[in-house]
């Protein structure tokens, strides 16, 4: 997903560029905006951490972009690619060193498992959206 604050900064072409550049391929794609009840629910993991409330107010503050990716070994390609939470963490050439405004409004959102990645997309895409 390209988090709102990187949509608002017309980011989303270069990103999108870099993720296919970078050998992903689009199963699904879609421009949408999370309600902040979705958005509480999408990141739901994180309900009992400190920065829930402002994370789904954020999430839900504008347009994103998401996406289903294919690639062999896509979890932890596509988190190579995004880089670290923290932009100031993340390594040359990723796509949060590039674009992350901070730790909150860090520009993409990568699943962390093939399991949540299953999860996420069903939460986006019917299985008529996803080839
Ligand atoms: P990642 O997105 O790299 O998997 P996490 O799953 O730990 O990171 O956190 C989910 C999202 O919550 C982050 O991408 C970021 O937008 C936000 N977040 C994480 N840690 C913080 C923090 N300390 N303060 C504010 N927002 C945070
Ligand atoms: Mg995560």
């Amino acid at each position: 997903m390209i988090k709102p604050e990187a949509m608002a900064a017309g980011h989303a072409g270069k990103i999108l560029d870099m993720i296919l550049q970078s050998g992903f391929r689009l199963v699904s794609l879609k421009y949408t905006q999370l309600s902040a009840q979705e958005a509480g629910k999408f990141y739901e993991v994180h309900k009992e951490r400190p920065f829930y409330g402002e994370l789904v107010g954020y999430m839900a503050s504008g347009p994103v972009l998401a996406a289903i990716l294919e690639k062999d070994n896509a979890v932890q390609d596509f988190r190579a690619l995004i880089g670290a939470t923290d932009p100031s963490e993340a390594a040359e050439g990723t796509i949060r060193k590039r674009f992350a405004e901070s730790k909150a409004k860090n520009a993409v959102h990568g699943s962390d498992s093939d399991e949540n990645a299953a999860i996420e997309g069903a939460f986006f895409f019917t299985g008529r959206e996803q080839y």
